[in-house]
């Protein structure tokens, strides 16, 4: 089939490449800037997106110039179904990776490597376990961090997701980075971001200007390499010369990478967002359910996307909280 890149371009000229797909509104853990302690309503169960639909709306947008696919959540492992996903999607030219909390990921690694998996992203907030607890709402910091070890012994690309909150995890920073001296991980600090229920406001978040004030307070200005960001990346990266690993800022917040941004989402109950922060969601499922074409309402979503932040251009915006509770939780949206 010939691609047509032209449904994936939208009105800036931005090329939509990657496809992150949310397999799970539920969670094993409950991070607190993730998702409200009361839970989210889920959605019933009949509303998402079977694994037969997950496969036929992706090779529709693999067939349209998607390159890579992302599975994400929720936990993505917690669904039973996971490993034919996996499998189904493999099937397809997409480059395929995962993002997980790692909780149960050593029963994952004969399937991650038998569908080609490389790349996996995990997310981890802190080295220490009580702190873990206290974010996580769950005792699993153990289960994590060898995980986290058990996937880099096995070969994986490691990226370790940190979303790092004032007086919370910020006096991490150096030791986070510190752990790249001998395992060959890439930290990623995420600027706190808000979503429905998550209670943020800007005096909880730590900059990308902040955190390189920690680093230019512990390493001299010879040790910090910058390297080289990848086209479309969303973190600018770092490595403190001779440490196997690397480290690197997503700040979404102060500095949106909304310019070269290539990326579409779907929700496990097949609503496609055309930015992590939009308001408005395509209803491609519905569609798909009812035996029409979902190409047209891709199509129509990619050209309704804003310049920047979903409409939120201003940080005045991003302050306003009625906007967040239209929103959904990042558990919902998939981050
Ligand atoms: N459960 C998996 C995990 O935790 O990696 C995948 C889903 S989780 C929603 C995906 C990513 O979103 C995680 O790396 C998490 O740290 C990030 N995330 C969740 N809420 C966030 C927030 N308010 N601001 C910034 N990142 C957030
Ligand atoms: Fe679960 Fe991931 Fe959200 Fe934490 S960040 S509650 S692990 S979905």
């Amino acid at each position: 089939m010939i691609k047509n890149n032209d449904i994936m371009t939208d009105t800036f000229g931005r090329v939509h490449t990657y496809l992150r797909i949310s397999l799970i509104e539920r969670c094993n853990l409950r991070c607190t800037y993730c998702m409200p302690e009361e839970g989210v309503i889920l959605s019933p169960r009949s509303h998402l997106m079977t694994y037969e639909e997950i496969y036929t709306i992706a090779k529709t947008f693999v067939d349209n110039g998607v390159t890579k696919i992302r599975l994400t959540g929720g936990e993505p492992l917690i669904r039973k179904d996971i490993p034919i996903i996996l499998k189904k999607l493999s099937s397809l030219s997409v480059e395929l990776s995962i993002t997980t909390n790692a909780v149960t990921v050593d029963k994952f690694i004969d399937i991650f490597k038998a569908n080609k998996l490389k790349s996996i992203n995990v997310s981890l907030d802190t080295l220490d376990k009580e702190k873990f607890k206290e974010i996580t709402r769950r005792n699993d910091f153990e289960k994590v961090y060898n995980n986290i070890l058990l996937l880099v012994s096995e070969g994986f690309k490691v990226k370790i997701n940190t979303v790092l909150i004032k007086g919370f995890n910020d006096d991490e920073i150096v030791d986070l980075i510190q752990l790249t001296k001998e395992i060959p991980v890439t930290i990623r600090f995420i600027e706190f971001m808000p979503f429905d229920g998550n209670k943020w406001n800007m005096e909880k978040m730590i900059s990308y200007k902040e955190v390189m004030q920690y680093v230019n307070n512990s390493f001299s200005k010879k040790q910090v390499e910058r390297l080289q960001d990848a086209p479309n990346d969303t973190s600018r990266n770092y490595k403190i010369k001779g440490y196997k690993g690397s480290f690197a800022i997503i700040s979404s917040v102060t500095n949106p990478f909304c310019n070269s941004c290539n990326r579409l989402r779907l929700t496990a109950d097949g609503q496609l967002k055309n930015c992590l922060f939009s308001l408005t969601e395509s209803d491609i499922l519905s569609a798909l359910r009812a035996g029409n074409s979902i190409q047209p309402i891709i199509q129509k979503a990619v050209q309704a996307k804003f310049k920047i932040r979903g409409g939120m251009d201003t940080l005045k915006k991003l302050e306003e909280p009625k906007l967040h509770n239209q929103n959904r939780s990042m558990i919902a949206i998939g981050g």
